[in-house]
């Protein structure tokens, strides 16, 4: 006989059985699971072609920075190859920028050493002033080259970029993603990566590589620019270059109205042609705005870094009372400074209604550009005025060299695009004059093989973890203003657990099915290492200064924390961290 109760008893317990599990396929699912599938290739890996380059100096990068070490490169005699994953003059940061600085002596009311010595005020000593004063001093000769060359004359900077690099018969290599530097014995010899639109893999074998990698983000919504990731600094973290500034924030909002729009409208200034800019030495910050938002809510008014009127609130970032404009309504204008009347637009307003440029109005949420540094602040550590790193033939120069030109904050507006373009044509210089000294080195059969398997893994993965799917994850832990902006210890250290998880679990299961997420799954393991960078130097600076705000450390300490934060990679493969004392240049012992 059959127990009625019984069965119901069985049958509500499998019914129980089945709503659980699919609610547990449901809370997975939303956890993430979505993320791991199987790898449909849609490529014939077989049919990949391989070609190999010869040249003096590889330029990495086709923005303000490759342009000039490629020109100056070539023109001190050496032979000089441009790879850049955008197109030149249109791609990384540098399209967007329309300010450009230029030390004028004919005009200038203030001697460089006064410019250099307010910037550095400005700064709080983080600066390096020997890039400072290099970037006023030929600011003007490059400006100059730049007006030949028809940069002025036109919003868009791919024609004039590409005049010089034309009459020199400079070879260019567009849409091509580099992923690995290559250093034999103990020295660089090349670097390796892929094209984006056809299926080949490229080794350039060269005795000098310049990255002008520009710095780099974590895709963040408000951020124009999704292919810069860091890569340069990453490649040359991972054979053993020496990195800093990873602490600092760049600080631009963006607004919920339209997260993409965050730039986009600023007083339309992308479509206006580039304009040279005078002296006006600042401290702008923009993480103070992240701040006020964190202590008050939003919403926070949009407006360039540094608006001082936005501070309604006490506390916060420092800003040193000589460079304060809180409440200034009356500014003088450049490129980034906003409205032409000086007025913000009104609180709260909405993008493209009433008086506001579009793209200034509505509801700003932080974390535009979530995931980069100040200008220049943050890259390779220069060991010397030249532009060199650590590696012997390894250059780096723009927002790829971490030059601390400005220091942690933002100081003269337009010197940016002219710290590139000053430090490309010092990188190429230098770097021509040592390739002159040495013979080419093959790359060894082994070492070519091994970067070909490690860029190509993710393609011949059966099944992995999608790298967009790992990215958006990343962006969860990242971007929240009380992770990148206003830090405190037990959220760094919570935050750097997931990194760690996704280091650790997800990088090595990223799958690709094409050369466009193989390029992806490059990037989101540069993002991961850099999350894991910014996170752990955040960590060690117990103090605040600049655009480094701890919340629980919020004074600035001038006995233990006047040093940069310089990280490399130990012998066991781990992140390792020093100090470097502001103003001097990384020990020989340390080197
Ligand atoms: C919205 C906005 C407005 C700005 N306004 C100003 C301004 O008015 N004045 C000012 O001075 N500065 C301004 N800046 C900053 C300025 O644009 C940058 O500091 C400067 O352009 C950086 O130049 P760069 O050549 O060093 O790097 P980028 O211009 O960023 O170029 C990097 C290049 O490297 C390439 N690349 C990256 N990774 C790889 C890879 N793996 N393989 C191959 N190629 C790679 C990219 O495709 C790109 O071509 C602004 C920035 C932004 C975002």
């Amino acid at each position: 006989m059959t127990n009625t109760n019984n069965r119901n008893e069985i049958t509500r317990r499998k019914f129980m059985g089945l709503a659980g599990g699919a609610i547990g396929m449901a809370t997975l699912a939303s956890m993430g699971i979505a993320g791991w599938a199987a790898n449909k290739t849609d490529i014939d890996l077989k049919s990949l072609k391989y070609i190999e380059e010869e040249t003096d100096i590889l330029v990495i990068g086709g923005g303000m920075a490759g342009l000039f070490a490629a020109v100056k490169g070539h023109d001190a005699g050496a032979k000089t190859v441009m790879i850049s994953k955008g197109r030149l003059g249109s791609s990384g940061q540098t399209p967007f920028a329309k300010g450009i600085f230029a030390y004028d002596p004919n005009t200038a009311k203030v001697s460089i050493d006064e410019f250099t010595a307010t910037v550095s005020r400005s700064a709080l000593g983080s600066n390096n002033s020997v890039y400072t004063k290099q970037m006023a001093e030929h600011s003007f000769a490059r400006v100059q080259e730049l007006r030949e060359w028809g940069f002025f004359d036109s919003a868009l900077y791919n024609k004039s970029f590409s005049k010089p690099i034309n009459e020199r018969k400079i070879a260019l290599l567009e849409r091509i993603v580099i992923t690995s530097l290559i250093k034999e014995q103990g020295k660089i010899v090349g670097a390796a990566g892929f094209s984006l639109d056809d299926e080949k893999v490229y080794i350039f074998n060269a005795k000098s590589v310049i990255l002008c990698t520009g710095a780099g983000g974590f895709k963040p919504n408000g951020f124009p620019i999704c292919d810069l990731t860091h890569d340069g600094t990453i490649m040359a973290y991972n054979i053993g270059a020496k990195v800093t500034g990873k602490e600092w924030n760049d600080g631009h909002l963006g607004q919920a109205t339209n997260a993409a729009d965050c730039f986009n409208g600023w007083h339309n200034m992308f479509e206006r042609k580039p304009s040279v800019n005078g002296i006006e030495v600042h401290h702008d910050l923009g993480v103070d705005l992240n701040y006020v938002a964190y202590t008050n809510g939003n919403p926070v008014q949009m407006s360039p870094p540094g608006a001082g009127a936005n501070k309604k609130t006490s506390g916060g970032p420092f800003t040193p009372d000589e460079f304060n404009r809180s409440g200034q309504e009356n500014r003088k204008e450049g490129p980034m400074n906003g409205p032409e009347d000086g007025k913000r637009p009104p609180r709260g307003e909405k993008s493209g209604e009433g008086g506001g440029p579009p793209g200034m109005g509505g509801v700003s949420v932080g974390g535009s550009s979530a995931g980069m540094a100040i200008h220049k602040s943050e890259g390779l550590v220069p060991i010397n005025d030249k532009c060199e790193s650590n590696i012997p033939g390894l250059y780096a120069a723009g927002d790829a060299l971490g030059s601390h030109m400005s220091g942690g904050i933002y100081t003269q507006i337009g010197s940016s695009l002219a710290g590139s373009a000053v430090q490309g044509a010092i990188a190429g210089e230098a770097a021509a004059e040592y390739s002159a000294n040495i013979s080419t080195h093959v790359i060894s059969k082994g070492k070519i093989q091994d970067i070909k398997e490690k860029i190509l893994a993710p393609l011949h993965r059966e099944a992995g973890y999608s790298p967009a799917w790992v990215t958006q994850t990343l962006q969860g832990i990242m971007i929240p203003n009380f992770v990148l902006y206003v830090k405190k210890e037990n959220m760094l250290k919570a935050a750097l657990a997931y990194v760690e998880e996704l280091r650790d679990h997800h990088v090595p299961m990223l799958r690709a099915a094409d050369m466009h997420e193989l390029r992806l799954a490059h990037e989101t393991v540069n993002m991961i290492t850099t999350a894991e960078m910014k996170l752990k130097a955040s960590l060690m600076r117990k103090e605040s200064r600049c655009s480094h705000y701890r919340m629980d450390y919020p004074e600035m300490d001038n006995e233990n924390w006047q040093a940069w934060i310089n990280i490399f990679k130990g012998d066991d493969g781990s992140m390792q961290f020093e100090k470097q004392p502001f103003g001097s240049w990384p020990k020989p012992n340390s080197i």
